[in-house]
Formats: C-alpha cells, structure tokens, sequence
C-alpha cells in the first residue's frame, strides 16, 4: 500500500514530492474539470476533506475553502434519495478496503439536480480512513444514458406488446422474443422460448427459407414467406422480415419479424364468410344497400340493389342517373329530397316510393340514407339501405281490407256483440246490439250489463258467469231478458265465452246475443196451444174411457135380453115347430141367426172394451208359445181348411200376456178366414230384431186387401166384405191396433189383392 499522498497537508514533510512539483500539481489540479480530494473519517467518527481543488466551487457553488472548513455543507447537499447509496459505498469501501465509484445526484440552488461521478481509493492510517478521489460532473451523459433508456424501454414496449412475433436470435440460438412470439409458436414462457433452436421454430429445409437466408447475407436485410413450426410440431404458413447485424464482438445477430399468415387466412375466409352472408341475408331479407362517395363520386350497389331494380347483379355501372331513372314518374320530385340533403345538412333520410324496374315491373321500396360528413362538416359518404316491400304493402292493404271486412262482420252482425270487461261494464258492443237494444252506443258503453238484464235472470247469468271463471265450464249458454230502453223486455239467447290474459285469468268477457223475443211469443203462443190440446185430450180420454165403460155396461148387459131372446126362440121352434110352416121356420132361423151375431158382436166389443179397461201386467212372454197355444185354439180351422202354419224363429218379448195372445189369435184367425178359395191357406210366422224393437210379421197367401184399404181396415166396425161371404164384426183388427198402440208399437198391412198379405207389428224391446 503506497503513502497517503496528502494534497491537504501541503506542507507535509513526508511528501516526497519536490516544492516545484507540488505546486505544479497544485496548478494542474485546479485547472481540470473535475475535483481532486482527500477526505478523512476518523475513529471518532469526525470526517473532513483535507484537500478539495477549486473545481468544487464550479460544480457544486461552494468554494474549497468552505468545503475544507466544513465538509458537511457538501454532504447536505447530496439529494435525500442517494444519501444511503453513498453510505453503502463508504461502509463496503471500509470494509474490504475497496474503491468507491458511485453516482450521485446534488441537489443545488434553484432545485437544480447535477449527477456526479465519486471515484476514489481508501486508505488505512493510524487512527483514520482516507480517500483519495477524483469527483466529476456527469450530469449530461446520465441524460443522455436515461434517453437512450427511455427510447430504449418504448422499443422494448413496442415490440414486447407487438401482435406479430419479434425474435432477436445468434448463431441459431434464440436471445430473446416477444409474448406475441411465444404464443404464436406455441411457448409458456420466455425462458422457454430460449430452449428453442432455430431449426425448432422454423422449417430450414424450406427451400424459400433457403433462398432468404442467403439474401440476407448480402443484402442484410430480407422479407418472405416461409414455413413457422410450432411445439406441437403444426407448421404454419409466417411471413419472416429479417435484418442481419454484427453485435460489438462481430457476432451475428438477427432481429425477425414472424407475421402467422394462417390467422390472416383465417379471417380473410371469416371475412369472406361475412360477406357471403350480407349477401345472403341481403337476399333474403330483399334489402339491398348502396353507397355514395361525395369525393370520389362513385356509386356502390350490392348484389340485392340490383336485384330490386330488376337488373343483374354488376350487370351495369351504377350512377346517380340510373338510380334517378327507376323512379316512378309521379314520384320523380321525390329526386330533389335526396340531392338537397347533404346541402340542408341532414343525417338521416327515409322515404317510402315507387320504382319502375328495368324489366317494367311496378314496385314499392322503402329506402333510409345516412349522411356522414367529414370534420370540415362536407359530405364524404351517404349510406342506404333499399327494401322491396311490394308485397307487405300489399298485405298492409288485404289486412286492411280483412280489417275492414271484419269490422263489417261485426257491426253488422245479424246477432248483438258485446264484450265485457271483469268489472261488467261493457267496453265493445256492435251496432246490431245498439238497435236491438235502443240505445246510442255511447250510452251502452257506460252500463253494465248488470243494469240491463232482468232481474229474475240476474242470479242464472251470475252463477253461469262464475264457473266461466272458476274454469268450470268455456262458455254458457242460456236464455234472458234485457230491458230495451223503452222499459220493454226483449228475450235474448246469449253465449257467452271468455277471453284470458297473460296470467290465464279471465279479463274480458265476449257475449253473442240473438233477439228471440218474437219466438218467445211463438212459443208461449203454442205452449198456450199444447196446454189446450192437452186439456181436450184429457176431455177426449175422459169421454173415451166413459164411452168404454158404457159399451162395456150395454154389451154386458145386452147379454142376458139376448140370451133370452135366443133361448125363447130356440124354445118356440122346438115346442111349435111342428105347428109352424116353413115360412115360419125360416124366419125363426132369422132371427136365432141375427141373435147369434149380435152375440159375437156384443162379446168382441166387450173385448175391445177390455183391452184398455183390464189391468196391465208386462211380462216376459215366449212368443212360440203363445203361437201354440194360439194354433191348438184355432186346430178345428187349421183342420178344416187344411191349412200349413209355418212358424219360424220367434223372440221372447216384454208385453202383457193376455193381450199378445188375443193379438195373435186375432191375426193368424184373419190369415186362415180369408182365405183364397182356390188354393190352401199357408200362414207363416216370422220375426226381424232391430236395435230397439222387435217386427213381428204374419203372411198369408190369401184373398189379400185392395192398397186403398190399408188404413181404413183398422177401425172399428169397417169391413170389407158381407157377412155371407165372410162372417165376422169389423173389431178385430181394431182390437189389435189397440193392444199394439197399449204396447206403444205400430201395426200395419202390406199385401197385394188376390195373392195374400203381410200383417206386421213392432214392438220397443223396453
Ligand atoms: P172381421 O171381423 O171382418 O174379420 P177384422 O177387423 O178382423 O174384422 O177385419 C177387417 C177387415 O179386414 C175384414 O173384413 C177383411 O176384409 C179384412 N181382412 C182382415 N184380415 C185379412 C186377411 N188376412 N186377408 C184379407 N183381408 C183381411
């Protein structure tokens, strides 16, 4: 360690220095730039700068005299942030015994910072720390340094936050990258990134990789496509713009540029995709747009533009004549609105017109222009957009008519129509309910219809009216009164449905309402009518019922006079017979002839009597049977004549017994009595079942009835024939009807004169 060369001990005899060349020093010293010191820091923890040149008072405004008499004027002006660096620097410099070369920054009058560089060399003495140091203003390299920093940091932010890759590489290796870098060839992180060989994110191979390579050799600098591997091994097609340079040890740098050209291919398909379907919708929707260029002059039309105007899409150039042209003649004024609109300043423009297309057609279009304006407030461009709306005018136009149609249908409406809201006040009524009721429609709308309805119909309608909108029921029905407003009641039906809002509660109610007064008045007219005929019906059955019982009393009691005339002359004959002639005789078998008829006719009318007069019983009854027993009644005729009875299958029936076999008896006894005297009775008994009833059918092949007869054979007492040809009294078949009509069924004839007939009844399975 060499001596302290103590500048401030001047006079110091240690000093190997000569007088001369001190002071030559001295000379030297304050006349260079810097500051030349020596500062001592003694164990007591006392400092002073033994010697400080006059340099001082240049940088720092103090002079060396000062500074030596009291170094801490120096020291208070060191700028508060860099007080420690210097005490770290001092304690490192006494520790290790090392230089101090630290920067520092002064504050000095006027808030004026100056940089300065400390360089100096310690030194152990007995019983202090020495430094031997030089001090120099560095104040304007260090802004030079922070603007090549700053510059340096905004290129760093520049391409650190660059969306295309920046790689520095040397040598093959990689030095650094950007983020946008590492994302794109598929790296975590920087230091990643470094692993990275060039063959690693780049195809070498590549032969326009190749070419490139070898251009940049001589011309530094290159730019080309080239084939970019990622680290999951996809290649990619990159655009690679690369600059060459040697760095300070002639090392070979290259800054790259990488641009992923699949991303732009990407989104020039996505942007082509987009077009397509502004194409598309465009078509769809039939809107075409158009732009105007006020500075180029040039018109835009899309595909769609043309469309509307009947033209081929690019089939010709677009011109503000062309478009003037398609307009339809009543509507060429509507030319000025568009030309006057950049001048009147207006933004927005819309207008409705007709066009008349290229191929002839007539057609609505709907337009809406926006003008934009650059800053100096001149047009620059008008957008618009045109829709063909021919055919929503034309269902404007049938919704209107439909509308109107409807309206009609409701106003005149040969039933009333009214809707009701939840408070029952009436919010529509047509014009139909208004006459049928008497009042201005004005006057109706601020009832209810509560105040309308008779109120001996009011509890019904309520009642109907609650289960519509408890959701029993989906609408109601009924017939009421409404008071006209005259006072006078008038009969209506009424249907009444609901109308549901959102909720699915009921919030309005629709009432159809038909005027039936005057068949009301019909019907109380023919009630009065049936109440009548029921009334003389009641008289009829009353009379009819007597008129029975009396037939009943007089053929009862004819019997007994008649069986006395009969027997006395049957006693005459046989006590005087012998005594009378001939004539006698014969007119005694007259009579006994003449009684013995009346008998049969008092006994069948006592029958017929009985049909109505005995007691029902409904039983089932085996019509088989019945017919057995009818034909072992009738075997002495059956025998007689030889006849066939032919019975088929045969039901068993709900009726009353007696009666089913008297009405039996009484029509197979008819089928054999008229019989066709040149052939054999054949009597067939046969049956249908229908759904409800079932037909019973007796044929014969006998005499068979006259059409004209049908009818009139079933009342009492008519006949067709004499008795001398065929015996009987005319009550049969009257009887039949009866007991039929007591089984609420229907008897009738079908037959053809001389080949036989067809005695059909039917009767209700219940
Ligand atoms: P009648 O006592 O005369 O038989 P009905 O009331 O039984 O009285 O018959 C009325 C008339 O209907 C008969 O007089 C006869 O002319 C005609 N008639 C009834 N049944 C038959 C039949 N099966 N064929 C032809 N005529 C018949």
């Amino acid at each position: 360690m060499s001596k302290p060369f103590s500048i401030g001990n001047i006079h110091s005899s240690n000093s190997g220095a000569g007088v001369d060349e001190l002071q030559l020093m001295q000379k030297l010293f304050k006349n260079i730039p810097g500051v030349i010191f020596q500062f001592q820091l003694f164990d007591d923890s006392t400092f002073c700068f033994s010697y400080i040149s006059n340099g001082v008072g240049l940088i720092f405004g103090i002079s060396s005299e000062e500074v030596m008499a009291d170094a801490s004027i120096l020291f208070a002006k060191i700028h508060p942030e860099d007080k420690s660096k210097l005490f770290l620097a001092r304690n490192e410099s006494i520790n290790n015994l090392s230089n101090i070369t630290v920067d520092l920054r002064f504050l000095l009058e006027d808030d004026l910072v100056k940089w300065i560089n400390i360089n100096s060399t310690p030194e152990r003495l007995q019983n202090c720390y020495l430094w031997n140091g030089y001090i120099r203003e560095i104040t304007a390299e260090k802004e030079k340094e922070f603007l090549v920093e700053k510059s340096e940091r905004r290129y760093r932010d520049i391409v650190e936050r660059s969306l295309n890759a920046f790689i520095i590489g040397k040598e093959g290796e990689v030095i650094d990258a950007n983020p946008a870098a590492i994302e794109m060839f598929g790296y975590d992180s920087i230091e990643d990134i470094k692993q990275a060989k060039r063959q690693d994110i780049i195809d070498e191979n590549d032969e326009r990789y190749i070419a490139l390579r070898r251009q940049r050799q001589s011309l530094g600098k290159v730019n080309g496509e080239i084939t970019g591997i990622r680290r999951n091994g996809e290649r990619f097609p990159c655009f690679l713009s690369s600059t060459q340079f040697a760095d300070s040890e002639g090392k070979f740098l290259t800054m790259n540029f990488y641009i992923d050209l699949s991303q732009i291919a990407k989104a020039e398909e996505k942007l082509a995709k987009s077009q397509e379907l502004l194409t598309q919708a465009e078509a769809i929707a039939h809107i075409g747009s158009s732009e105007i260029d006020y500075k180029t002059g040039k018109f835009f039309w899309s595909d769609e533009f043309y469309r509307i105007h009947g033209l081929e899409p690019n089939s010709c150039e677009p011109t503000p004549e062309m478009s003037e042209s398609f307009l339809h003649p009543d509507e060429k004024y509507k030319i000025a609105l568009f030309n006057d609109a950049p001048q009147k300043k207006l933004e927005n423009l819309s207008f409705d017109s007709k066009i008349i297309r290229a191929d002839g057609m007539e057609r609505e279009v709907s337009s809406f222009w926006k003008l934009v304006y650059d800053i100096d407030g001149n047009p620059a461009k008008m957008y618009g957009v045109v829709q063909d709306i021919t055919e929503k005018k034309q269902l404007e136009t049938a919704l209107k008519l439909s509308e109107e149609q409807f309206r009609g249908a409701f106003e005149y409406s040969a039933i009333g129509i009214a809707i009701a809201d939840n408070t029952k006040k009436l919010r529509v009524v047509n014009d139909t309910l208004c006459n049928m009721l008497g009042f201005e429609r004005e006057e109706l709308l601020q009832l209810k219809f509560t105040q309308l309805t008779h109120p001996e119909d009011l509890k019904l309608d309520l009642r109907n009216l609650k289960d519509l909108e408890e959701g029993k029921r989906s609408f109601y029905k009924m017939e009421k009164r409404y008071f006209h407003k005259d006072g006078s009641t008038i009969w209506v039906l009424l249907i009444v449905s609901m109308i549901k809002n959102k909720e699915g509660k009921a919030h309005q109610f629709v009432a159809q309402i038909e005027n039936i007064t005057q068949r009301k008045e019909q019907e109380t007219v023919l009630q009065k009518l049936n109440e009548e005929l029921a009334l003389r019906a009641n008289e009829l059955m009353d009379s009819n019922k007597e008129l029975e019982r009396f037939a009943y009393i007089v053929s009862h009691d004819l019997q007994e006079p008649l069986r006395m005339v009969t027997s006395f002359l049957q006693l005459i004959e046989k006590k005087y017979g012998h005594q009378l002639d001939d004539k006698a005789r014969e007119y005694i078998s007259y009579a006994v002839g003449g009684a013995k008829r009346m008998k049969d006719l008092i006994l069948d009318m006592l029958e017929f009597s009985r049909v109505s007069s005995s007691i029902i019983k409904y039983e089932q009854v085996d019509l088989l049977k019945t017919v057995e027993e009818v034909k072992l009644n009738l075997l002495p005729h059956i025998q007689n004549d030889n006849a066939t009875i032919i019975v088929g299958n045969l039901p068993k029936i709900k009726c009353i017994r007696s009666q089913m076999f008297q009405l039996m008896q009484n029509l197979i006894g008819n089928a054999l009595k008229y019989k066709h005297r040149d052939r054999e009775a054949i009597v067939e008994i046969s049956s249908i079942e229908h759904d409800t009833e079932w037909e019973i059918k007796i044929s014969d092949n006998g005499i068979g009835i006259d059409a004209k007869y049908f009818e009139k054979i079933f009342v009492i007492f008519q006949r067709l024939h004499t008795k001398s040809d065929y015996s009987g009294t005319g009550i049969g078949l009257a009887i039949c009807k009866k007991i039929v009509d007591r089984h609420y069924g229907r008897i009738w004839v079908e037959s053809e004169l001389g080949k036989g007939s067809s005695f059909i009844f039917a009767i209700p399975k219940e």
